[in-house]
């Protein structure tokens, strides 16, 4: 039986992916999944140790996985990460910016350093790693970049002003994104998850009114598994997406419909 054209939309073998925060959470499950789809995989994160123990699993999984240590607010790590890439002959065709942090406080008790320390790694950090993944896209010709967002890219919560702000500048820079490279051949667009069981909430879990809230508000009725992006970011990893642009996705269980 002949092959349909369309057999190869969502496969990404030869492609390389950098998935920023892939040490845990939903970077990590990203990065599987893009793995699972045929990519050669990059994980960072800030810890060596963490993340050789995930690229080990990942490894044992089959996965063709490189290591790379840096933070991403770190302007030179940043800058040092992409010339050793340079180096290697590592081209990146797929960027994740999803490294993120939570602080939950009130905003008249929120020091300067804190705000800073949010901005800096979940929207900063997408400019920065993405103009250097950008600068060599543009040379190609070619590249897809995925920024992580939130449900909080849309709508504001209490004590988390500076993560909804970033979150809220991502729907933006992914716009941007889209508007300056879509020439290029580049498509930029953003994931926005609800609220999703990785590390990050793993005090929101515990507390049984936060808890009884996501789960009355969610007309899933359920937090959301890691596992549950990775469709839509192969999707928006492959071919499958070349004239999606500027798109924010919610995968949040149809929380943002009614609230
Ligand atoms: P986790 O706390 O589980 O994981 C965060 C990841 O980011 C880790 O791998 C961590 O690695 C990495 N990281 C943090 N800071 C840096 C840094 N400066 N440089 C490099 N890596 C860093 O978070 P989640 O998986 O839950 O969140 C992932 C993304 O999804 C974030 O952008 C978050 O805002 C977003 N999101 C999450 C939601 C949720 O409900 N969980 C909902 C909506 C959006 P290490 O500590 O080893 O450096």
């Amino acid at each position: 039986m002949s092959k349909s054209r369309h057999d190869t939309l969502f496969d990404l073998t030869g492609r390389t992916a950098l998935v920023t925060g892939s040490s845990r959470g939903l970077g990590r499950a990203i990065a599987e999944g893009l793995g699972d789809a045929g990519a050669r995989l990059i994980v960072n994160g800030r810890s060596a140790r963490s993340l050789e123990a995930t690229a080990a699993e990942l490894r044992a999984k089959g996965h063709d996985v490189v290591e790379a240590v840096f933070d991403v607010t770190a302007e030179a790590e940043v800058e040092a990460a992409f010339e050793g890439f340079d180096r290697d002959g590592i081209g990146i065709d797929i960027l994740v910016n999803n490294a993120g942090i939570q602080h939950r406080q009130l905003m008249v008790d929120l020091k300067l350093s804190d705000w800073q320390r949010v901005i800096d790694t979940n929207l900063t950090a997408s400019f920065l790693v993405g103009r250097e993944a950008a600068k060599r896209m543009i040379a190609r010709g070619e590249g897809k970049v995925i920024n992580i967002g939130s449900l909080t890219s849309e709508l504001a919560r209490a004590t988390v002003i500076p993560y909804t702000v970033a979150k809220g500048g991502i729907r933006l820079l992914t716009k941007g994104m889209a508007a300056e490279w879509a020439r290029h051949g580049i498509q930029a667009n953003a994931i926005g998850p609800g609220y999703m069981l990785t590390d990050m909430n793993e005090a929101l879990v515990k507390d049984e009114t936060f808890d009884a809230w996501v789960k009355g508000r969610t007309p899933a009725g359920r937090w959301g598994e890691p596992d549950e992006l990775v469709g839509t970011a192969v999707f928006l990893a492959s071919a499958a997406s070349n004239y999606v642009n500027g798109q924010m996705i919610y995968v949040d269980g149809g929380m943002l419909s009614v609230l």
